[in-house]
């Protein structure tokens, strides 16, 4: 924790708001992050955190869990399963 000198005119906010059309600023990404919560909703690359899809054809839903995919299997495609 010595060096913790700045460098000189860094005055740059680096944090820049991704949502299109929005060019706030800001020196903190927790700062970042509130304003996308209160602005925009969510923060960004949230959908990204979408990883797991459905693989029934026709179906495509996406869900942030695999559990919840598991549930949905289950709930909506298990039809036939143990038949
Ligand atoms: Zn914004
Ligand atoms: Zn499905």
């Amino acid at each position: 924790m010595a060096n913790r000198r700045r460098n000189r005119g860094a005055d740059t906010k680096n944090y820049l708001c991704q949502y299109q059309y929005c060019d706030k600023a800001f020196f903190r990404k927790d700062h970042l992050v509130r304003h996308q919560r209160q602005k925009h909703g969510k923060p960004f690359g949230a959908d990204s955190q979408i990883v797991y899809y459905c693989y029934y054809e026709g179906c495509g839903k996406t869900f942030y869990k695999m559990s919840a995919l598991e549930r949905h299997l289950s709930a909506s495609h298990s039809n036939g399963n143990d038949y």
